[in-house]
């Protein structure tokens, strides 16, 4: 997992301003751009999870009342998730990094799946990552990779916890720690050359909408449909479609944007 530069590349380097960061392509991403791939999102099924609201399961003020269905739940998801592949829009990204430089792009996702790894790239995960576990009694992080964790006797590899033990995920009302890289790179907006892709996400619980408000950067959105949180005015490229459809026509925008004057 990469982390955006502290230091805004500011100074001659950019040619321009001293005040201004260089530019970078940011790419943020939500469940829209693991869907085609067959991951099915939090609000499928109505946001339910055997007759429970998910907020109210997958919860930090409840998630230890609620152990063994918080266990059971991202188990599943687990295990769904290494039944699925990347799909052209995480392979396309994994290869405009390696065109344009793991310096230059800063690609960032809600989503917990491996499915940028697995098409070959970084990315920053904000919500946490499936594969992997946390203990909250010694602080150990680890790879559980698609395996289940059997709380019947599976403990905390360094301190042989079992309550503490969870899966390294944001949880509702939980503290995101990797909001602060997040904002630190939609910082570099403030170059109007920067261009910021915005995949499969309705803006409404990461708010997109006041991260660019105001920016003078390319901005351009694909979703399925359009969000009341997502004013079309802000971008000036709009996909209402699959992205695996839209991806090469991003592709291009960027090549045109980027190589300009
Ligand atoms: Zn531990």
């Amino acid at each position: 997992m990469f982390i955006p530069r502290a230091d805004f590349g500011y100074g001659p380097k950019n040619g321009k301003d001293s005040k201004i960061p260089e530019k970078r392509i940011i790419i943020f991403s939500g469940a829209g751009i693991s869907q085609p791939s067959g991951i099915s999102t939090f609000r499928d099924a109505d946001g339910l999870w055997e007759n429970h609201k998910i907020e109210e399961i997958c919860n930090e003020g409840t998630w230890k009342k609620n152990f063994e269905a918080v266990h059971d739940f991202y188990n599943q998801r687990r295990m769904q998730l290494n039944e699925v592949e990347p799909n052209i829009a995480h392979k396309t990204i994994a290869k405009m990094v390696d065109e344009y430089g793991k310096d230059d792009v800063y690609n960032i996702t809600q989503n917990i799946d491996d499915l940028f790894e697995r098409a070959g790239t970084e990315v920053l995960h904000v919500h946490g990552e499936l594969t992997k576990m946390e203990c909250e009694a010694c602080g150990n992080n680890w790879d559980i990779g698609y395996k289940a964790f059997d709380i019947e006797k599976d403990r905390c590899p360094k301190c042989d916890s079992l309550k503490g033990v969870r899966p390294k995920i944001v949880f509702f009302y939980g503290q995101a720690p990797m909001y602060s890289y997040m904002l630190r790179a939609f910082d570099y907006t403030m170059n109007p050359d920067t261009i910021v892709i915005i995949i499969g996400t309705m803006g409404n619980v990461v708010d997109v909408n006041s991260m660019l408000m105001g920016t003078k950067c390319k901005k351009v959105l694909c979703n399925m449909e359009p969000s009341k949180d997502l004013p079309e005015d802000l971008f000036d490229k709009i996909y209402y479609e699959s992205i695996e459809t839209a991806i090469h026509k991003i592709e291009k925008d960027v090549k045109e944007w980027w190589n300009k004057d």
